[in-house]
């Protein structure tokens, strides 16, 4: 398959993806696809972005090799460090390129939403590094669930509103975000945080996340002397998992896996697997598959780890799955817990729980597969949860 056509002029890929908004909406996509055209592949937009990643970032981060897991689980481990970015996790790759976009843009705020916090966090870094106000959209009940993100993102300066419509979570703050985004397209940039909506926002997220692939592929031929046979990622809303994948969409002898969350089961309201539970519709602009019920009605999710808590998922990912190019599979709310026990006492690195699954899904591959070189996208670090991990795994040892 050639990576390279997607998506099409009309921000397909295959029969996914695209742009099913309000009128309202088109002259602010418009726009915005308009500046993606003009700055985003240009010598000097790159050049700038580049020193943002490398001097405020991090970039590159490592590639660890994970050898007590390698030994446990008969196979070859490398972790691409994204919990070692700025702010913890890869959501600042993404969330610095578009404020510098922003600023090409001429905008004079910029908003977001959040779910975690992680992306309301990097935004709110982001925006602070470059002189921007920034105002994230969170449901009111991840403001609860998540306090010390809310906590971060008012230190650095940003305004934290609370949405109490809708199911009070993500969807809920996406929906709030594209609300504020039409009443002033001009002066305002919305930083929107995963591979999803409408175009071209999967393809500008895509962009800014294939660092990680791109930096784990000349890492993984640097000090193992080969590509791997298999990159496992997470998959949320899917843009940890993309940004792995796509630098090696045409590497025939590398199979990509994403993980999705299993939360307690395959019935509907019981997990957030999209892909492997989901059937095609509209969510949020975009045509993908999305977790309803049988007349349609967008259901509510479940997952241990807020990150992956959303009913649809990118585009891309849809049509990778449907030309089987990418293999989905769903890990439960049990087996990433365990599997982030056995990661932070292995190797000494605390992942997130969204990372997790990634770890559970690498360790069935391994069982079926002995010896293979495995390359974990380890998308962030688990200080956020442990608030969480309290209650959970360590509720006996307290
Ligand atoms: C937000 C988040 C995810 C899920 O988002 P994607 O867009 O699917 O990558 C995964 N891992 C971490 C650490 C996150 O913060």
């Amino acid at each position: 398959m050639n990576a390279a056509r997607f998506p099409d002029q009309r921000g397909r890929y295959g029969k996914f993806g695209g742009r099913y908004v309000p009128e309202t909406l088109v002259a602010a996509l418009d726009r915005l696809q308009a500046g993606v055209d003009r700055h985003l592949h240009s010598a000097d937009f790159q050049a700038e972005y580049h020193l943002e990643l490398k001097t405020w970032v991090g970039r590159p981060t490592a590639l660890t090799y994970a050898d007590s897991l390698s030994r446990r689980w008969g196979a070859r481990v490398w972790l691409k460090r994204e919990d070692l970015a700025h702010t913890g996790a890869h959501k600042i790759n993404n969330a610095i390129g578009q404020t510098l976009l922003a600023k090409r843009l001429g905008a004079k705020r910029i908003i977001a939403e959040t779910g975690a916090g992680q992306h309301g966090v990097a935004s709110a870094a982001a925006a602070a590094r470059l002189g921007l106000p920034c105002v994230v959209y969170m449901g009111a009940v991840d403001v609860e669930r998540q306090a010390p993100n809310v906590g971060r993102m008012k230190l650095m300066g940003a305004t934290v509103v609370p949405v109490t419509s809708g199911d009070a979570t993500l969807r809920a703050a996406i929906d709030e975000a594209l609300r504020d985004w039409v009443s002033d397209p001009e002066g305002t940039y919305y930083s929107l945080g995963s591979a999803v909506g409408p175009h071209p926002y999967p393809y500008l997220v895509r962009e800014l996340q294939s660092v990680i692939g791109r930096e784990a592929r000349t890492q993984m031929q640097e000090q193992a002397g080969a590509l791997p046979d298999v990159a496992v990622a997470c998959v949320g809303g899917g843009s940890n998992a993309i940004g792995l994948f796509h630098p090696f969409l045409d590497d025939a002898g590398v199979q990509l896996l994403g993980i999705e969350a299993g939360g307690r089961g395959a019935g509907l309201g019981d997990n957030a697997a999209s892909l492997t539970f989901g059937t095609p519709g509209v969510l949020q602009g975009s045509y993908t598959l999305i977790l309803q019920d049988a007349d349609g009605q967008v259901r509510e999710t479940h997952s241990v780890s807020a990150g992956l808590d959303y009913s649809g998922v990118g585009p891309e990912h849809a049509h990778l799955m449907s030309s089987g190019r990418v293999v989905y599979e769903a890990a439960t709310d049990a087996e990433a817990l365990s599997a982030l026990t056995e990661c932070a006492e292995c190797e000494g690195i605390l992942p997130a729980i969204e990372t997790a699954h990634a770890f559970a899904g690498a360790r069935r591959y391994a069982a079926a597969h002995p010896g293979a070189r495995i390359l974990i996208g380890c998308s962030g670090r688990g200080d956020k949860d442990m608030p969480i991990l309290q209650r959970t795994i360590l509720k006996d040892a307290v």
